[in-house]
This record gives C-alpha cells, sequence and structure tokens, in this order.
C-alpha cells in the first residue's frame, strides 16, 4: 500500500472520536506531502529541532504535535506554533510551557505523560507523583496551558497481556483525573496505541493513536 492508501484506510477504520497522528520522525518533507494530500493534517514529531524545521518547510495548516521527551530550555522553539504537546512529564516542564504560550498570547494545550512500561528509559510521571502534584493544585493557576489528558508510551513486546495491563493502567489514570478534578468537557484526550499495538489500545479506551512506520515504512535512523 501507499502511503496515501495508508492513511486512507487508517481513517476509514478509525472509531469515531479518534483522532489519528501520523508520527513523521526521521522522515523528509516530501514524504510527509504524501500524507497531507491524503488528506492528513495531524503530525507529531519527537524533536524540537526537527519539528520547528519542517514546521517552516511544510504547509501552515498542519496541526504538529510534539510527542517525545521535551528539554525545558527547548520549549521557546515550539511554543509559537505547536498544536499538543503529549510528554509533559514535571511541574517545571509545565510551568515554562504555560511561560511560553503567555510570551506568545497562546494556550497550549498538553497531555500529561505517564509512565506505564517496564522498561527504565521511558519517560512520563509516575502515577503517584502524578496525583501528588495534581492534588497540590500548584497546575491551577497556569493560565498558558490546558489540560487535555493522559499520553502513555506500552512496553515494547510481544506479550498482549502486559502492553493490555498498561494500556488499562493509563485508562484508568485518564478516568481518575477526570473524575477528580473538575476539568470539563475538555479533558478528552488518552493518547495510546502505536503501529504495534493501537488495535489494542482501541480495545482499551484510546482517542488517539501515534501512528509512524505503518504509514511511512521502517525508519532510518542515522
Ligand atoms: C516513534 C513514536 C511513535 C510511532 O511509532 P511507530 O511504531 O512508528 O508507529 C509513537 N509514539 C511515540 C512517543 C514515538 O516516539
Amino acid at each position: 500500500m501507499s502511503i496515501k492508501e495508508h492513511i486512507l484506510s487508517l481513517n476509514a477504520s478509525l472509531p469515531a472520536g479518534v483522532t489519528l497522528v501520523a508520527v513523521s520522525k526521521t522522515y523528509p518533507p516530501e514524504i510527509i506531502m504524501e500524507a497531507y494530500d491524503a488528506g492528513q493534517r495531524v503530525f507529531g514529531e519527537n524533536r524540537v529541532q526537527e519539528l520547528v524545521a519542517k514546521y517552516e518547510a511544510l504547509p501552515k495548516d498542519i496541526q504538529w504535535h510534539l510527542i517525545g521527551h521535551l528539554q525545558t530550555n527547548k520549549v521557546k522553539y515550539i511554543a509559537p506554533f505547536v498544536v499538543l504537546i503529549h510528554s509533559v512529564d514535571s511541574a517545571h516542564l509545565l510551568e515554562t510551557i504555560h511561560e511560553q504560550a503567555l510570551r506568545n498570547d497562546r494556550v497550549i494545550d498538553v497531555l500529561m505523560e505517564v509512565h506505564v512500561a517496564r522498561e527504565v528509559s521511558k519517560h512520563g510521571w509516575q502515577e503517584d507523583e502524578l496525583f501528588d502534584y495534581m492534588a497540590s493544585g500548584a497546575w491551577k493557576g497556569l493560565s498558558g496551558v490546558r489540560l487535555r489528558g493522559v499520553m502513555g508510551v506500552a512496553t515494547f513486546t510481544d506479550e498482549q497481556q502486559v502492553v493490555r495491563a498498561e494500556f488499562e493502567r493509563l485508562h484508568e489514570i485518564f478516568l481518575r483525573l477526570k473524575q477528580t478534578y473538575d476539568f470539563g468537557p475538555e479533558f478528552d484526550t488518552l493518547s495510546m496505541g502505536m503501529s504495534g499495538d493501537y488495535p489494542l489500545a482501541l480495545d482499551c479506551g484510546s482517542t488517539m493513536v501515534r501512528i509512524g512506520s505503518l504509514i511511512f515504512g521502517a525508519r532510518q535512523y542515522q
């Protein structure tokens, strides 16, 4: 299947209300344009420098999401245009996004990334740290950010029951936050599921899948 066919068939098969983020990291602009020409407008990148370069090179109606780990000193480069930051994993990062959003007269949508995978290398809040932070109320004055939900990455494994348990846990955390804090309908996003595990994620309540290699083919890392 071509990139265009992948985009069309994914969008036709995803349940209503689920957003497809086409993860375009490592792929050059001309490849991304094939997905764009198939109607795709939401793209995800995991590196700030690459995101900025592609933002500049590609059509301005693309909605860019940052899905990878974000260092506080790099927030300023994406604050003028980023549509959703999936990877907020500390109070300091959330405060920095808030400050940079205000500087740009914006409110930036964010997700809290929760660490559920077995791999130690994966980023994100520990569940108890996140709930402690939320209970502190420190986020309430941050008018430059809008908390939209939760994001997570499952363990890279063939063991379906491990992946399912992690997605179920993310779903529970999402619901618990939604019920505990009065966010209103804007707290609507559970970002989980990638090329290898998105059907399982959808089964567990995902509202946003981040799919790269299934659309664009295997990545070549330099
Ligand atoms: C690369 C990446 C994806 C997409 O991975 P694929 O396996 O290519 O679909 C999704 N989420 C995050 C956080 C990523 O870094």
